[in-house]
């Protein structure tokens, strides 16, 4: 059987996830064109784990009696809205205790700073990216540094290590290493339970092989052994235990076809991390193709 059927049969396999009826379903349709700055309310995904962002940027609360993890401060024009999702799930700003990060894209952490300040969370990130967000704009390595919007300095960002869990509260969340769309691009990965019934979730950074004009991902003098930490990245996505996965950008995983009042597709599927890195893989194929091919 082809792959794509493969992934079909289990997509149709899988079991549907019932989202708990709460009185904060969001307030509206978000798609998959929803603009980065379209509000929308809190919803519960599963066990401590919330989506606080908009419509077109994720933000994931993961919370627990100790402290709470916030994934991703998206826009600074979106800190009030996703200041108020958090108070919305019960949780009160001062318990976040850690911000970390996908990527240091203005998109992604543009709002971190202001997070920090409301929260007094740390801020915890690794390598080239967490220069980044230290330093306010991109750096040179970043695929996008020609093109891409500065953002408030965030200072200081605790250094990680992948695969190292790191403890917040009674959360453990583990940082993936997954670079590529940046030097410094980082998934999350963590385990949330509803009594027996545990989900194990991926935060997938982005995986798309954009940059500034000039920029070649093939230019192995400029930047030796690049592309096949990219091409690392994506198989190590695609070979995660992924029950539920979330991504920086809603879109990249269909997460307003799965999750939300407007949901026609399974939440759960464990094929999904899979698919992704396939998607990812036909894009960098491309991409490199564009460029003339691999070195
Ligand atoms: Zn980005």
């Amino acid at each position: 059987m082809a792959r794509s059927k493969l992934i079909a049969a289990a997509l149709a396999c899988a079991a549907p996830l019932i989202l708990s009826a709460s009185p904060t379903a969001p307030v509206k349709a978000c798609t998959d064109d929803s603009e980065w700055t379209d509000p929308t309310r809190a919803f519960h995904i599963f066990g401590n784990t919330w989506f606080v962002g908009t419509c077109g940027l994720s933000a994931i609360l993961i919370k627990s009696p100790q402290g709470h993890v916030l994934i991703d401060g998206p826009m600074e024009e979106n800190v009030l809205a996703i200041e108020a999702n958090i108070q919305a799930t019960g949780a009160r700003l001062r318990d976040v205790k850690a911000i970390v990060f996908s990527h240091a894209h203005f998109d992604h952490t543009g709002g971190i700073a202001r997070l920090k300040r409301d929260t007094g969370a740390r801020v915890y990130g690794r390598g080239a990216d967490a220069a980044t967000l230290e330093a306010g704009h991109t750096l040179p390595g970043d695929p996008q540094i020609k093109v891409s919007h500065g953002f408030a300095p965030v200072r200081p960002v605790v250094r990680i290590t992948p695969g190292k869990p790191l403890r917040i509260g009674a959360t453990f969340i583990t940082p993936i290493a997954t670079s590529g769309h940046t030097p410094g691009s980082t998934s999350w990965t963590w385990r949330s339970c509803e009594g027996r019934r545990c989900m194990q979730f991926v935060y997938a950074d982005s995986l798309t092989a954009v940059s500034d004009d000039d920029y070649r991902f093939t230019d192995e003098r400029a930047h030796p052994g690049y592309l096949a930490a990219f091409r690392a990245s994506i198989a190590r996505v695609g070979a995660l235990r992924c029950d539920l996965l979330l991504t920086p950008h809603p879109s990249a995983s269909r997460m307003w076809q799965r999750f939300g009042s407007t949901a026609s597709a399974a939440a759960v599927d464990p094929q999904a991390c899979m698919a992704l890195a396939e998607r990812a893989s036909v894009g960098l194929d491309a991409r490199t193709a564009r460029e003339g091919g691999e070195p």
